[in-house]
C-alpha cells in the first residue's frame, strides 16, 4: 500500500536513512534547514519539501532525526510544525537523540491531537545509517511500535523497550556505555604506544578476545591513525552525556566513570574540538600523557 513519509533533518544520518526509505519504494518528502543537504536527497530520488507543515501535511509517517531536543521542539510543537499539520492518526517517530523528559512531553502533546508518537532513536553510526543496519530503541505505545515496524525496517533493526521516553532512556545508557569504552581504547592506544607495541596487530588481537568491542572494530583503526573526521561529533556526544548525566541524577543513581568522561568530553568540546569524531578523545588522552 503507497505510504509517504515526511523526513526532517537531513544530516550524516537523516540523508543515508531518508534514502533507504526511498530506495525501500516509499514516497519521501525530505526537509533540512540547510539547503544544500535537501538538494543532495533529491540527487538520490527524494521529494523536497520546504517547511515542516508541508512535510507533514498528507503524510502516514513523519520522522524527525535533528540535533538537539530543543530542535524537535521547534520543529515538532511550533506554530508552523508537524503536530499543526500532521492528520489525526499519523505515526510521528523521532529518531534524534533528546532527553527522555522532551520526549514524553512531545508524545503527551501528540497524543491530544491523536497523533501516534514515538522515541525512536539510533544506535550504528554513520556506517549503520548508510547500510540501513541500525539499532533502533523504541518508546511508545506497543501498538503504535508495531505500526512502525514496516518503515524501520530499511533502516535497521527495531526494538520495542517500554512506553514514551524508554527509547531515549536506552539511548542515553548506549551513549553512556560507548563514551567510556572509546576512552579506555583511547588509554589503551596511548599505553601501547608508549611501549613501542605495534598498535595494528594489537588492535587484531584484542579485538577477538574480551576486550573486542563495536567501537574497537569500528573506531580503532581511524584511532591508531589519528583519523577524526566525523563520525559522530564530539559536540552531540557532549550533549548526549548531559542527558545521561540529569537522568541518573534524576533517578538517584550514581554514574561515576560515566561523570569522569562527561568531564573529558566536555574538555574537548571547550578547547574547540567539537567538530571532530568522539574518538577524538585520544586527544585528552595524549595530552595527559605529556604529548
Ligand atoms: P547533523 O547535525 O549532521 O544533522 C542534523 C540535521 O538537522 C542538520 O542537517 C541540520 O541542518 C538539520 N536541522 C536542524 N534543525 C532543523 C530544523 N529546525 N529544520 C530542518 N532541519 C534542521 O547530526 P547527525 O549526526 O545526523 O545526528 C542527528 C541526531 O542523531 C542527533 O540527535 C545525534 O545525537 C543522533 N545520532 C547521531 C549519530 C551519528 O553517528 N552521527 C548516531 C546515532 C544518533
Amino acid at each position: 500500500q503507497p505510504h509517504t513519509i515526511g523526513f526532517i533533518g537531513l544530516g550524516i544520518m537523516g540523508l543515508p536513512m531518508a534514502t533507504n526509505l526511498v530506495k525501500a519504494g516509499y514516497t519521501v518528502r525530505g526537509l533540512d534547514r540547510s539547503p544544500d543537504k535537501t538538494a543532495r536527497f533529491v540527487e538520490n530520488g527524494g521529494t523536497a519539501v520546504h517547511s515542516c507543515a508541508e512535510a507533514a501535511e498528507g503524510a502516514d509517517t513523519v520522522i524527525t532525526m535533528l540535533p538537539d531536543s530543543p530542535d524537535v521542539e521547534a520543529v515538532l510543537l511550533g506554530d508552523d510544525g508537524v503536530f499543526a499539520a500532521a492528520a489525526p492518526g499519523t505515526l510521528v517517530a523521532d529518531m534524534s537523540t533528546i532527553r527522555p523528559d522532551t520526549a514524553r512531553a512531545v508524545a503527551a502533546a501528540g497524543a491530544e491531537r491523536g497523533l501516534r508518537v514515538l522515541d525512536a532513536p539510533v544506535s550504528g553510526g554513520e556506517a549503520g545509517a548508510v547500510e540501513g543496519a541500525l539499532s533502533i530503541m523504541v518508546g511508545g505505545a506497543a501498538e503504535d511500535a508495531a505500526a512502525a515496524a514496516p518503515v524501520f525496517g530499511p533502516l535497521g533493526t527495531p526494538v520495542h523497550v517500554g512506553p514514551s521516553g524508554a527509547g531515549q532512556t536506552v539511548k542515553a545508557a548506549n551513549q553512556l556505555i560507548v563514551a567510556g569504552n572509546i576512552q579506555l581504547v583511547a588509554e589503551a592506544l596511548v599505553f601501547l604506544e608508549a611501549h613501542g607495541v605495534d598498535t595494528g596487530a594489537a588492535l587484531r588481537v584484542l579485538n577477538g578476545g574480551l576486550a573486542g568491542s563495536a567501537v574497537l572494530t569500528r573506531k580503532g583503526e581511524a584511532m591508531r591513525t589519528r583519523s577524526f573526521e566525523p563520525g559522530f561529533r564530539i559536540e552531540l556526544h557532549h550533549k548526549d552525556m548531559g542527558i545521561v548525566t540529569a537522568a541518573a541524577r534524576e533517578a538517584g543513581v550514581p554514574i561515576p566513570v560515566g561523570a569522569l568522561v562527561a568531564q573529558f568530553v566536555a574538555a574537548l568540546n571547550a578547547q574547540g574540538h567539537g567538530g571532530l569524531d568522539h574518538s577524538a578523545l585520544l586527544k585528552l588522552v595524549e595530552r595527559l600523557a605529556g604529548d
